[in-house]
Order: structure tokens, then C-alpha cells, then sequence
């Protein structure tokens, strides 16, 4: 487990964003495993994080979201980009690849249902369009019952 996936996607994400906008005032290491900073938040003070890259679970943080639980919050995330700006790279690349595979999967579902409303006779273009506008009526009655 690493601090990215013991924390939620949202926190991931937003602690991404703090990374970049270089919310994290200042760092330090502790030992080899655990980093300290302070990172701006929300609150009038700065917020007091504590990460331990070897038990994430175990990172702190004086934010409302994160104080007395084992929650990854943003600014965890944020200390851990900064300290590691290598794994905020990657990442972005992970997210872009992601979202450029889902990209091509949805091109490639639009022409397999291209081909295969372009192969149909119109007597087969009227079965399907009565079965599909039946399986939507249906549907529609699920959600009363
Ligand atoms: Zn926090």
C-alpha cells in the first residue's frame, strides 16, 4: 500500500491539485520512512502533516477531515507529491493513459454500432427499433414497481 492508494480518489486528485499549486509551505525528513511539512489548507494556519510512506495508515494531520482518524487526506497527498514529484508524474501519465484508452474504447463502440445499424435490412431496422422502444417501456415500469 502507498500513500496514492490508501487515499480516496477525490484526495488523490485534490492532493494532486495542492502539489501544483505548491501548497506545501515546507518539508523535512524524519527518518527514512517519514517526512514532515506544513501544508496550506482551508484554515487560517497552515496544517501540520506527518507522512510515513512505509505505513501510510499511520500519516498525520491536524485537518478536520484527517484529525484522530487514519484517513489519507489532500494534504497528505500534497507532502508525499512534493517529496516524490516523480510519483505525481506518474500519476498524470496513469490518469492520461486512462482516460485515452476510454476515449478509444467509446470511438470504437460508436463504430461497431455504426457497422451494425448500416448492416441491417429495414425490415431488421423495424424489428429492432420496436424491440429496443418495448425493452425501454419495460424499463420505464421497472422503476414504479
Ligand atoms: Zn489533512
Amino acid at each position: 500500500m502507498s500513500i496514492i492508494t490508501a487515499a480516496s480518489r477525490p484526495s488523490v486528485f485534490r492532493g494532486l491539485d495542492y502539489f501544483e499549486e505548491k501548497k506545501v509551505l515546507s518539508w523535512s525528513q524524519i527518518d527514512d520512512f517519514k517526512y514532515e511539512g506544513y501544508v496550506s489548507g482551508s484554515g487560517k494556519e497552515p496544517y501540520f502533516v506527518t507522512i510515513d510512506i512505509e505505513h501510510p495508515k499511520r500519516s498525520v494531520c491536524n485537518c478536520p477531515h484527517a484529525k484522530g482518524t487514519r484517513r489519507v487526506c489532500k494534504h497528505k497527498v500534497a507532502l508525499f507529491f512534493t517529496v516524490f514529484p516523480k510519483e505525481a508524474e506518474d500519476f498524470r501519465k496513469a490518469i492520461e493513459e486512462e482516460k485515452r484508452r476510454k476515449e478509444e474504447e467509446e470511438e470504437q463502440l460508436y463504430d461497431d454500432i455504426e457497422n451494425y445499424v448500416n448492416g441491417l435490412s429495414v425490415e431488421q431496422l423495424r424489428i429492432q427499433l420496436i424491440n429496443f422502444m418495448i425493452e425501454l417501456e419495460e424499463q420505464d415500469d421497472d422503476l414504479w414497481e
